[in-house]
């Protein structure tokens, strides 16, 4: 008996508790249930802000509420799927705008080269669909090239006529001197004529269009007469203004060209700029005007002696030893072209000696002509 006591105090207990059980429960039920429905009418509210700021009908201040309560959900590990932003998107307009396929050049893609049939390397045709290569794209055309850069006042089509033909080859020579006069013509033009006439030498003047004038038309055709060469030189002889542009060098050069046309009833090839193709006037524009004028077929001359006559207070002696430098060319095949000018009495009075000092050393004299190959600076 005392066994079955025990088991039944043992029961009692049991049913006991658990009677106290089921009291705690309904109760726990109820304290729940009231908790769920303030939760899911806190979760209404929050919905219905939700979507008033999704369809941004809501004021500043309640979006800006949302988004703070956004990112305090984000950062707690709390995400909130039907929005998936965080505050940024309140002033990221793109977010509302729809998606655009990207562009991507024909034969490439994002991803890399595209095989044979126009399939990125690598990837399956399905993805290439859903990538940035779409027909579209693969069909836009390539974009125009960037026009170059137009520089004012390199118009060449100015004088269009004024063209030449030029050998196909220019050659060097060996042991022949090219004796160059620059700025003339004027009266010491004739001594220097006199003095190569002597010497049975033949040269190049390359003239000055300004100085081309009825007075001094015997002088021009001595030249051509006696068997020199002419070639232009400049009309005004004024650096700044005439490599300042193409058009500015083509009108100075045009003006002496049409000139020496007039009077020889030839249309010269060769030319030399003033100060040299390269100088300190044309840094800006030496290349352009140079192959402006190459490509009309006109060649230019530098030189690689001078006789130092148009530098300041020459002398008999230094023009004599400056000319003559080009001896050292001997046996070299190299163009010797001498520099000097016949506006320099001095240059007229030595050029006897420089003649003598090449003819001495077994140099030929010639003119220039276009099948010889320019020194160039
Ligand atoms: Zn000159």
């Amino acid at each position: 008996m005392d066994r079955f006591d025990d088991f039944y105090e043992e029961t009692e207990k049991d049913e006991e508790k658990e009677n106290i059980g089921t009291r705690l429960t309904k109760k726990a039920k109820t304290v729940l249930l009231a908790v769920g429905l303030t939760v899911l009418l806190i979760l209404v509210i929050i919905a219905a802000c939700f979507i008033a700021y999704g369809a941004g009908v809501a004021p500043e201040p309640v979006n800006y509420v949302i988004v703070q309560m956004e990112e305090s959900l984000s950062s707690a590990g709390i995400h909130v799927p039907f929005i998936g932003t965080t505050g940024g998107a309140v002033t990221e307009p793109a977010v509302h705008e729809p998606i655009t396929t990207p562009y991507v050049r024909p034969g490439t893609t994002s991803e890399g080269a595209l095989d044979a049939d126009g399939n990125p390397i690598g990837i399956s045709g399905a993805a290439v669909t859903g990538s940035a290569v779409t027909e579209e794209a693969i069909n836009e055309p390539e974009p125009e090239p960037e026009p170059e850069p137009q520089i004012v006042g390199d118009a060449s089509g100015l004088y269009p006529e004024m063209k030449v033909s030029r050998p196909a080859k220019q050659v060097s020579t060996t042991n022949v001197v090219y004796l160059t006069f620059d700025d003339g013509p004027c009266s010491v033009t004739e001594d220097v004529l006199d003095t190569l006439k002597e010497h049975d030498v033949k040269a190049t003047f390359f003239l000055v269009g300004n100085r081309l004038t009825e007075a001094t038309r015997p002088i021009v055709d001595r030249i051509v007469n006696e068997g020199h060469a002419i070639g232009v030189h400049t009309t005004s002889h004024k650096y700044k203004p005439i490599y300042a542009s193409v058009d500015a060098y083509l009108e100075d050069f045009h003006t002496t060209y049409e000139l020496i046309h007039d009077m020889t009833g030839q249309y010269p090839k060769i030319f030399r700029f003033p100060g040299g193709s390269i100088n300190s006037y044309n840094a800006n524009t030496h290349t352009a005007i140079i192959n402006e004028m190459t490509k009309r077929g006109f060649t230019y001359y530098d030189w690689n002696v001078s006789a130092g006559d148009a530098a300041s207070n020459p002398t008999e002696e230094g023009i004599l030893i400056n000319a003559t430098r080009g001896v050292k060319y001997f046996g070299v095949q190299k163009n010797v072209i001498v520099l000097m000018h016949d506006t320099s009495s001095l240059t007229a009075s030595q050029l006897g000696g420089i003649i003598e000092t090449y003819e001495t050393a077994g140099f030929t004299f010639d003119a220039l002509s276009p099948g010889i190959k320019p020194i160039i600076f």
